[in-house]
């Protein structure tokens, strides 16, 4: 093919115009950038001829450029798209800045006139500098005139303006994600300083009281402060290991171990436990006979099964509840129902998360929302399932399930380690 590929006159001007207008439409409206590249580099084919196209950018740990985008519109397109077309012309034009022509013969195997090459280099720039090169690679002639070089620098520019919304799009995601991660630490902090500062205000202010020179205190008058010492100390203590046990959970290093261990002594030692902590709840249990042995870490168990209980009797204060442990196939199901206002439907999905605390229900009772995150996440280290269904007016069940081994399968901590 010889001479200029778009006839000078007013046909031509009007696609170039069109062209033209439609690759800044596309570089001010278009988030994608691979797709946002094709269409460019589609229109940019209807005003001046190109077989492929490749755009190298700089790596930014080796500060190396490499090629990040190749097609193949013309000639090249039945081969297999070869993503380091023009490489020469790419690495002079990001060097020197400056646009760049050189012609490549592409060797004796390639028959007939592919196996000219003509590549035209342009160097990309992104926010003032210059950060790659973009190729336009023509096979078999002819070389680019002038007005062509003109419009691959149009177009280059604006696909360097393509690539800047797209590195000022990374940067307001990456500073919204560390607004958001500010946000959340500062919300953690609150919440976890607030939740310290209660049993530590109740142990400084009785300490003080006990101390008081000026006061004498009957003995029961100072058996029940001590009582509220103890009590609050517990619940600080049990604060910090919450703490510790969900960050070594999230993190993946908290230890458990896992032996074969029979379910119902666990339940009977959390109900009795939870008979003496918690003597007004009306508590039945239900235990179903032969069980299977389970491999199960036994004091962990027994942390989620308080933690449900005592849950209850915060959220469900004088409502009965039922305990239930059944088999169900592979699994020991076990249940725990209470009759209080239960859970809102749509807060369910996220109850389970770490901090989560239902919004309505903050002000009813102490807490940090890491009870059922924790729980979850046990149950899950299990091999098992943890869940809740509420019903309006029948109260909150929460449940969780355990795998039982059989003897030809391989337990969970067997297939963990693969
Ligand atoms: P915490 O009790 O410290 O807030 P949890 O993770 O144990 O944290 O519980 C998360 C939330 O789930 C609670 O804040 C409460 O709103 C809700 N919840 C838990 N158990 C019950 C229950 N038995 N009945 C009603 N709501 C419950």
């Amino acid at each position: 093919m010889t001479g200029p590929l778009i006839p000078p006159g007013p046909l031509a001007y009007g696609t170039e115009l069109n062209a033209v207008y439609a690759i800044a439409r596309v570089v001010a409206e278009t988030f994608d950038t691979e797709a946002g590249l094709d269409t460019v580099f589609r229109l940019a084919r209807t005003i001046f001829i190109f077989d492929v196209v490749a755009l190298y950018l700089q790596n930014e740990d080796s500060g190396e450029i490499e090629p990040t985008y190749a097609r193949a519109l013309g000639r090249g397109r039945s081969r297999e798209a070869e993503i380091a077309w023009g490489e020469p012309a790419a690495f002079e034009a990001f060097r020197t800045g400056q646009t760049v022509l050189r012609r490549e013969d592409a060797g004796p195997s390639v028959k007939g006139r592919e196996r000219r090459r003509d590549y035209l280099g342009l160097p990309m720039m992104v926010g003032g500098r210059c950060v790659g090169g973009l190729i336009f690679g023509r096979f078999g002639g002819p070389s680019y005139p002038p007005e062509h070089i003109r419009l691959a620098e149009f177009v280059a520019w604006h696909v360097g303006q393509l690539l800047e919304n797209r590195r000022m799009a990374r940067r307001i995601a990456s500073l919204e994600a560390q607004r958001e991660l500010a946000r959340m630490q500062d919300e953690f902090i609150s919440t976890i300083s607030h939740e310290l500062r209660t049993p530590l205000g109740f142990i400084k202010g009785y300490v003080t009281t006990l101390l008081r020179e000026d006061a004498e205190w009957e003995d029961d008058a100072r058996d029940e402060f001590l009582h509220i010492i103890d009590d609050e100390a517990d619940r600080l203590c049990e604060l910090i290991d919450n703490l510790l046990d969900s960050s070594r959970l999230e993190t993946g290093t908290l230890s458990m171990s896992l032996e074969k261990t029979r379910i119902e002594p666990i339940i009977r030692d959390v109900v009795a436990r939870t008979r003496s902590l918690y003597p007004y709840m009306p508590l039945n249990v239900e235990i179903a006979e032969n069980l299977p042995t389970l491999e199960i870490d036994a004091t962990r168990i027994a942390q989620v099964l308080n933690n449900l209980l005592s849950n209850a009797s915060k959220y469900a204060p004088g409502s009965e509840v039922n305990i239930r442990v059944t088999q169900r196939g592979g699994q020991v199901h076990i249940e725990v129902h209470d009759r209080g206002p239960g859970i809102p439907l749509d807060h369910i999905p996220n109850l389970f998360e770490r901090f989560y605390r239902v919004p309505e229900r903050v002000d009813d009772a102490r807490g940090t929302g890491l009870g059922l995150f924790i729980c979850r996440k046990l149950i899950e280290a299990h091999g098992g399932e943890i869940g809740v269904d509420s019903d309006p007016g029948e109260g909150a069940r929460f449940y969780f399930t355990l795998p039982v081994p059989s003897t030809g399968r391989k337990s969970h901590r067997e297939n963990q380690d693969e």
